[in-house]
């Protein structure tokens, strides 16, 4: 008997969203939007936005809007990362120096409790647990998702900053 291909079953990953040009706000809601409209996600919810001065780019670099959101889904890291490089180029996300503004960022932070670590893509993203403006948010929505790596709650991460 041919055996069905079951879907692969949903997994909770965290994604970090930022802007520092244009209307921020906006980009940061169209972000979100086209997320929740790419097959195999569905975003749970969302923070605030919050804003915080820019980090580490070139002088003068205009303040970031920062959010994160909470979304389930079917797609396997590599393919969500690939979706998350999409929607920034559509969004008119010209790369070009590192850190320099941009109209949006996405950032994968944790795919469920894995940890990978692969050419281009790792998880749980390498600066999330250093960074004010990713903890800020994340913790407002789910404050004690356990770090897989530190075992430790994001809120206890942010607290330690
Ligand atoms: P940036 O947008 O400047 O933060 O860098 C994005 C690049 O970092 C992408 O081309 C990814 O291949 C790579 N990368 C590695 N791990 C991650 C992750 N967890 N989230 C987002 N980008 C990642």
């Amino acid at each position: 008997m041919a055996k069905t291909q079951n879907a692969a079953s949903p997994v909770t990953a965290y994604v970090a969203l930022g802007a520092n040009l244009g209307d921020r706000a906006a980009n940061l809601h169209r972000a979100l939007e086209l997320l929740e409209q790419s097959p195999g996600i569905e975003v749970i919810r969302a923070s605030t936005f919050i804003e915080n001065p820019a980090v580490g780019g070139p002088a003068n670099s205009p303040a970031f809007l920062n959010g994160a959101a909470e979304i389930s889904t079917t797609l396997r890291p590599r393919t969500l990362l690939d979706r998350l490089l999409e929607i920034e180029k559509k969004l008119g996300r010209v790369r070009s120096e590192k850190w320099s503004p941009r109209t949006i960022d996405l950032d994968l932070l944790l795919y469920g409790s894995q940890i990978i670590d692969e050419p281009g893509l790792t998880v749980p993203h390498p600066l999330m647990h250093e960074r004010r403006f990713v903890l800020e948010p994340l913790s407002e929505i789910v404050p004690n998702v356990v770090h897989p790596i530190f075992n430790r709650t994001i809120t206890d991460l942010l607290k330690s900053l």
